[in-house]
């Protein structure tokens, strides 16, 4: 799909950006991209993806908003307490940018729904808060072949990845066994998801326009409680359960 005058308008400055061009703002106009956990990280997310011009945007997140959601949550308005959170979602990104489609599915990610989210997606934002949803969407962007940003945080501490099927670790490379994160058991600042869900918007949008270089291979962890960033070399296990036979094959393509 080409540009409309009014994209050129709106994404001119972005596409003054060095490699970026009108190629890559119809690159990202051509992505569908699915978020999970539309809460202070995934809601972030969706609207870094969303002014970027992000072509459409699935919002997966079940319950309804709660007050100690807004301290973080800046997609939500105090009078929306109670409701649902991702319809809120969606007009707030909506108002800023109508330019791009936004689907909303008022669901927790599960085994029933998660093949349907991820393989009419071109990249996946792992945004959920308990590591239950994570490995269903890890799992399924393995299956799908589909790329995965994973961003996660605890109190000050954070980390962030981009899994590519095949060729990176993951979820289940990096984290074979699972950080015991409790739903509401972990402190969280509006600033420091707002820092993460950046960071995670912006490698997504470098991965769909190939502009500066991302994170895929490494582990970037923050310690934002006194600004430590550290990046280290991921362990891609072969014999991984979960993408173990997706190198492999991978491997064996390559080969003939
Ligand atoms: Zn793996």
């Amino acid at each position: 799909m080409e540009l409309t005058p009014s994209e050129l308008e709106r994404y001119s400055r972005q596409i003054q950006i060095s490699g970026f061009g009108e190629n890559g703002q119809r690159l990202l106009k051509n992505t569908v991209a699915v978020v999970t956990g539309v809460g202070g990280l995934g809601g972030t997310v969706a609207l870094y993806l969303a002014i970027a011009g992000v072509g459409k945007i699935i919002l997966v997140r079940g319950g309804n908003l709660r007050v100690d959601d807004l301290n973080r949550q800046i997609l939500m308005t105090n009078s929306w307490v109670g409701q649902p959170r991702v319809y809120k979602a969606k007009e707030t990104i909506l108002n800023i940018n109508p330019d791009i489609e936004v689907e909303v599915i008022p669901e927790f990610v599960t085994s029933e729904n998660v093949d349907s989210l991820v393989k009419n997606s071109n990249i996946a934002f792992d945004c959920a808060f308990d590591f239950t949803e994570r490995d269903l969407l890890n799992t399924a962007c393995v299956r799908w072949r589909i790329p995965m940003v994973e961003a996660a945080m605890s109190g000050m501490e954070a980390y962030l990845t981009t899994i590519i099927p095949g060729e990176t670790s993951c979820l289940s490379c990096i984290f074979p066994e699972k950080p015991k994160w409790d739903k509401w058991g972990f402190g969280v600042l509006g600033a420091v998801s707002g820092t993460l869900a950046c960071l995670a918007a912006l490698e997504g949008i470098k991965l769909l326009t190939g502009v500066g270089e991302t994170l895929k291979g490494q582990l970037l962890t923050m310690d934002l409680g006194n600004t430590t960033f550290t990046k280290r070399r991921l362990y891609h296990d072969p014999e991984c359960h979960t993408c173990g036979g997706l190198s492999q094959d991978h491997h064996n393509d390559a080969i003939q």
